[in-house]
């Protein structure tokens, strides 16, 4: 559980998480951490996890009990969440400060039992049944409301956040949204309707101008961002992003899959397998009516500085035009 702190100067919050701590760190050092763990996420070793909240086979159909044994995806509780569902939400002021203890959740979802590294790795089956995972398991806290957002990213490798190097998603239901998240939404419904949204003029600029565009499926668009914070960033967007991230069709699932995997094959070639951060942005689920989601990756080949820490501008040596003439060759 976790000890929420608001920050009034730089109206911010932090989540303190002494449980974090706990956590096995399974890169450093590599060599005797690998000798001394067994992968908790691969195929055999379920015991050595939270129970399965849920478990999807190979036709992405939800399987339990002694069936349990062929799953593609499992989702499982976080064993070190920051934040914990049930709890009693309790909040304080302290002098200038406010704190609080919030209910909100943590949930893993593992895309294949067999020990792989990178999204790249996967089939695009395994890739497509753990956004299937996910996508129900977003539904349901859409509908309880139980959470404020919903965060799903992947950390790959160690510099990206990685504790445990079995690659997989993982989900945080967070019990607060921030003025980022709300200035967001208030930026994309700059026209008061989502199909003449600022992402959709976006995207129109962009397929005219081609320039920053990597990469089209019938339903997606994958481009390096204007203004880019850092080199190699891309986004895939969809086209017609009023259909929530849970309602996309498996047709869909195979797009995103697809996309992500040429991406992370092309900067693993360029730039020899960096650690990299797959994330999914949506809006607080408040904001359902007029969420424009997209979907971001990011390498993690630098880092981040005293300016970028103390000003919020990013100083990115690439710029996107030549990313994404590297990424279309
Ligand atoms: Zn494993």
């Amino acid at each position: 559980m976790s000890d929420l702190r608001y920050d009034p100067v730089f109206d911010v919050w932090t989540a303190i998480s002494e449980i974090r701590r706990e956590r096995p760190i399974e890169f450093v050092p590599i060599e005797q951490s690998f000798k001394q763990l067994i992968c908790p996420f691969c195929s055999g070793n379920e015991q050595e996890t939270p129970p399965t909240i849920l478990a999807l086979d190979q036709a992405a159909q939800m399987i339990s009990g002694d069936s349990e044994k062929s799953w593609l995806a499992r989702v499982i509780p976080n064993k070190y969440p920051t934040y914990v569902a049930g709890v009693e939400a309790i909040s304080e002021q302290i002098g200038p400060f406010r704190r609080s203890t919030q209910p909100g959740d943590q949930e893993l979802v593992i895309p294949t039992p067999r020990h792989l590294y990178s999204l790249s790795e996967l089939t695009p089956c395994e890739f497509a049944t753990g956004l299937r995972a996910a996508q129900l398991r977003l539904a349901e806290k859409e509908a309880q409301r139980e959470v404020a957002h919903a965060m799903l990213f992947v950390n790959c490798r160690y510099d990206a956040g990685a504790s445990i190097a079995h690659i997989h998603f993982q989900m945080i239901g967070s019990p607060v949204t921030t003025s980022a998240l709300e200035g967001r939404a208030k930026r994309f419904l700059t026209t008061g309707s989502p199909s003449n949204s600022l992402m959709a003029e976006i995207l129109e600029f962009e397929q005219e101008r081609r320039v920053r565009l990597v990469r089209e499926t019938e339903d997606f668009v994958m481009v390096c961002p204007f203004a880019s914070r850092m080199a190699f960033q891309v986004w895939i967007v969809p086209r017609d992003s009023a259909i929530p991230f849970w309602e996309i069709s498996e047709e869909q699932r195979g797009q995103v899959a697809e996309l992500s995997q040429y991406y992370v094959e092309r900067i693993e070639r360029l730039l020899g397998k960096p650690a990299y951060n797959w994330m999914l942005h949506q809006l607080p689920f408040a904001h359902r009516a007029t969420d424009h989601w997209l979907i971001e990756i990011v390498p993690r080949v630098s880092k981040t500085a005293g300016y970028e820490m103390g000003t919020d501008i990013w100083v990115n040596p690439v710029a996107p035009e030549t990313a994404a003439r590297q990424l279309r060759v």
